[in-house]
């Protein structure tokens, strides 16, 4: 399977992330990668980026070698669905996407199933949102049948989280589950490598694997070529047409 774009990396504007949107640029393009899309933490993250971070994300070229960019985020979710960049409107629809995840420092854990569920049901028909970040977190169980048909319904994407194994103890079989029901349902999904160093760009082994064990369709693997991506990003109400 191939892979053309990696549309979840952090750089050093999340102070837990190491590297420069340079150094993660030139790594795509030694990674052979056509996209390569910055996601860095929503503002309410302990260790995010200033709100003036996303205003001025516009400033980073289009192009870095060979390398198309996209200007994203990677909001953070509550418990009552909402996300912290829906504070700032104007700001959060400038960027070229969105990705909504569920994180210790802004959604605690020990909610109920149904509290959980309830929340991604809210996020998933938030205009703004494009990618349904590392769902396969244990920590935040929800009810995978029911989340995941809405998903298809409203067509986003579900991301399959490469670092997962690494910082989501326990997330495999609930992985493998929700790729299952994405799969039976038809759900757009992306691998992503949710790189906090250069190296790690590009890097989709455990999320490769795991998705070739479930035969998942290409055309609706949305990084596997840019007639995907176009696909996706081009066809979304209100927002500009990105030229990849
Ligand atoms: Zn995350
Ligand atoms: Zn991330």
């Amino acid at each position: 399977m191939e892979i053309i774009a990696d549309l979840h990396t952090h750089t050093i504007a999340s102070t837990h992330a190491y590297s420069t949107v340079t150094e993660n640029a030139a790594e795509a393009e030694r990674k052979n990668l056509q996209v390569m899309g910055l996601a860095d933490h929503g503002f309410k993250s302990s260790d995010a980026p200033h709100i003036y971070y996303f205003i001025n994300l516009y400033r980073i070229p289009r192009k870095l070698g060979n390398v198309t960019i996209l200007r994203g985020v990677e909001a953070n979710i509550d418990i009552n669905g909402n996300l912290d960049m829906d504070e700032y409107p104007k700001i959060f629809d400038r960027l070229d996407y969105a990705i909504a995840s569920m994180h210790a420092s802004t959604m605690e854990m020990g909610h109920t199933k149904e509290e959980y569920t309830a929340a991604w049901l809210k996020v998933i028909k938030n205009p703004r949102v494009d990618i349904l970040g590392h769902m396969g977190d244990p920590r935040y169980p929800f009810d995978i049948d029911t989340v995941i048909k809405e998903v298809a319904k409203a067509g986003k994407i579900v991301e399959i989280n490469n670092s997962s194994p690494e910082t989501r103890k326990g997330c495999e079989p609930v992985c493998l589950e929700i790729i299952e029901t994405c799969k039976k349902y038809g759900v757009h999904i992306t691998l992503s490598s949710d790189a906090h160093f250069w190296s790690m760009v590009g890097q989709f082994d455990w999320a490769m694997s795991i998705v070739e064990k479930t035969s998942y369709p290409k055309e609706l693997i949305v990084n596997s070529s840019v007639k995907n991506l176009e696909a996706y990003f081009n066809n979304r109400e209100g927002k500009g047409k990105i030229d990849f």
